[in-house]
C-alpha cells in the first residue's frame, strides 16, 4: 500500500481504496456524493487533527513530533498554501512531503464588496467547483463570516437560491477551513493596503452559507476542532453556530456526540403548520415540526438556551398574525430566541419579502407572546450575499475586485 493510503480517504483523498466502512466505500466510488477526487499527490494535510498530522508527518519523515508541529503552525497559523513557504523545514523535508500529500488551499476567485461593508468571497476548489463565504462586518468589532459546507446542497428548500443548485458534493473539512484562511488573509491584506496596524479578527462563525452542514457531519466536525483550536484560527466554539434544516437523526448526533456542548445551533423552522413547511421545506415531509421540536428539546438541558429558531418570514406564506399566535405556542417555555429573516428575494424562488410594517407586527406579536426576537437586517443584498442568496450566478451591482 502507498504509505500514506491510509489517509486518501479520510482526508479527500482518491487514489487509495483503504475504506473500513461500506459507506465509505460508496461515498469514495460515487463522486456526486463524496468529497473531492483530485488529491493526485495524497491527502491535504490542512484536514488533519494534530495527531493525525504527527503520525502522517513521522511516517513520511521520521523525526521528533515538533517537526509535524511546525507544520500545523504553518497550515493553521500563518496559512501557507505551499511546502515552499515552510522555511523552518529543510528542503528535503519538503519534497519529501510535496511527494506524499498536499497543503493546497482554496483558490480566490472573485471578492465582491457591498455598500454596507459586507463582502462576499467567491472560491474557486482544486476540482474547480466555486462555493461562497460572506464576511459580515459586526456592529462592534471583527466580523462575523458564514461559510459553506457543500457545494450546492441537498436539500430543496423552495426559498433558497442555493438549492437550485442542485446537490454537487460533501466539502472536505480542508476546504471548510480554508474558507476561514482565505477570508482572514483578505482581511490581512485589505489591513496592509490602508497601512492599518492591525487586520480585524473574524470573531464569530456560522455555517449559514451553501449547504446542510448536519449532513456533511463528520467533515464540519473535524473543521470545527481545527478552527477552535488555539494553535490555529483560535475561534471560541461559543462563537460558532451550526444552521440545519431541521435534520432530526443529525441533530440526535450532534447531542449525542457532545458537539452540543460545544457550539450554538440554529434550527430553520420557517413555518407554523405541517402544511405550509411541507410546501416551503420538504425535509418536512420527513420529520415534522413537532418531530423536530421534540428532538431539539431534548438536547442537554444545559444547552437548550443556546438555541436559535431562524424563521424566514414569507410575505403572505408564514407571517399571518396566526402563524405569530402559533409560533408562540410552539415555543413556549423552550427559552428559544428567534431570528427572524425577511425574506431575500431572487430570481430562483416565487417569493415576496413582507412590507416593513408586517414584519414589525409580527415581530411585536412575538414579543408580546413572551418570545425573544430578533429581526435579521439584509447585509450584502446588493452583491447577492444576503442568506438564501448563495448560488453563485446572483446579480450584483457591485465591482468585483
Ligand atoms: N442548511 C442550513 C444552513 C443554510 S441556510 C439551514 O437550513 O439552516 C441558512 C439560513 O438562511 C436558514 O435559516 C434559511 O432558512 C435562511 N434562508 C435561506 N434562503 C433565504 C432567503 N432567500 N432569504 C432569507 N433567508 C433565507
Amino acid at each position: 500500500m502507498h504509505p500514506s493510503g491510509a489517509w486518501h480517504h479520510a482526508f479527500g483523498g482518491s487514489l487509495v481504496l483503504d475504506c473500513s466502512t461500506m459507506s465509505e466505500l460508496v461515498a469514495i466510488r460515487r463522486p456526486r456524493t463524496g468529497l473531492p477526487r483530485t488529491d493526485e499527490t495524497g491527502p491535504n494535510l490542512r484536514g488533519m487533527s494534530p495527531d493525525e498530522l504527527a503520525a502522517f508527518v513521522q511516517q513520511t519523515l521520521g523525526g521528533p513530533r515538533y517537526r509535524a508541529d511546525q507544520v500545523y503552525e504553518w497550515l493553521h497559523k500563518h496559512r501557507v498554501t505551499s511546502f515552499e513557504a515552510m522555511t523552518n523545514l529543510g528542503k528535503a523535508q519538503r519534497a519529501a512531503l510535496g511527494e506524499a500529500s498536499t497543503v493546497r488551499g482554496l483558490d480566490v476567485d472573485t471578492v465582491l464588496r457591498s455598500v454596507d461593508g459586507t463582502r462576499k468571497l467567491r472560491l474557486r476548489t482544486s476540482d474547480g467547483h466555486q462555493i461562497e463565504s460572506v464576511l459580515i462586518p459586526n456592529d462592534g468589532r471583527g466580523f462575523t463570516l458564514c461559510i459553506s459546507s457543500m457545494v450546492g446542497c441537498s436539500l430543496t428548500c423552495q426559498f433558497c437560491a442555493t438549492q437550485t443548485l442542485g446537490f454537487q458534493r460533501n466539502l472536505a473539512a480542508w476546504e471548510i477551513v480554508d474558507q476561514v484562511y482565505r477570508a482572514q488573509t483578505l482581511l490581512a491584506d485589505d489591513a496592509a493596503a490602508d497601512d492599518a496596524q492591525w487586520a480585524p479578527r473574524i470573531t464569530n462563525l456560522v455555517l449559514m452559507g451553501m449547504g446542510e452542514p448536519l449532513h456533511n457531519f463528520v467533515q464540519v466536525r473535524r473543521a470545527i476542532d481545527l478552527l477552535t483550536d488555539d494553535r490555529g484560527a483560535g475561534i471560541a466554539g461559543r462563537r460558532i453556530t451550526v444552521s440545519t434544516a431541521g435534520l432530526v437523526p443529525a441533530i440526535e448526533r450532534f447531542g449525542r456526540e457532545g458537539l452540543a456542548e460545544e457550539v450554538g445551533l440554529a434550527v430553520s423552522l420557517n413555518a407554523t403548520t405541517d402544511a405550509v413547511r411541507d410546501q416551503v421545506m420538504p425535509i418536512n415531509t420527513k420529520w415534522n415540526i413537532e418531530t423536530l421540536l421534540a428532538t431539539v428539546r431534548a438536547l442537554p438541558a444545559n444547552r437548550r438556551r443556546r438555541i436559535t429558531y431562524e424563521y424566514v418570514l414569507l410575505d403572505g406564506v408564514n407571517d399571518t398574525d396566526a402563524d405569530a399566535a402559533r409560533l408562540i405556542g410552539l415555543l413556549e417555555g423552550s427559552g428559544a430566541h428567534v431570528n427572524a429573516i425577511p425574506f431575500n428575494p431572487h430570481a430562483g424562488a416565487p417569493y415576496g419579502r413582507p412590507s416593513a410594517q408586517r414584519v414589525s407586527r409580527f415581530v411585536e406579536r412575538l414579543r408580546r407572546g413572551g418570545v425573544a426576537v430578533h429581526v435579521r437586517t439584509p447585509r450584502g443584498d446588493d452583491i447577492g450575499a444576503a442568506c438564501g442568496q448563495l448560488a453563485l450566478d446572483a446579480g450584483s451591482s457591485a465591482q468585483p475586485s
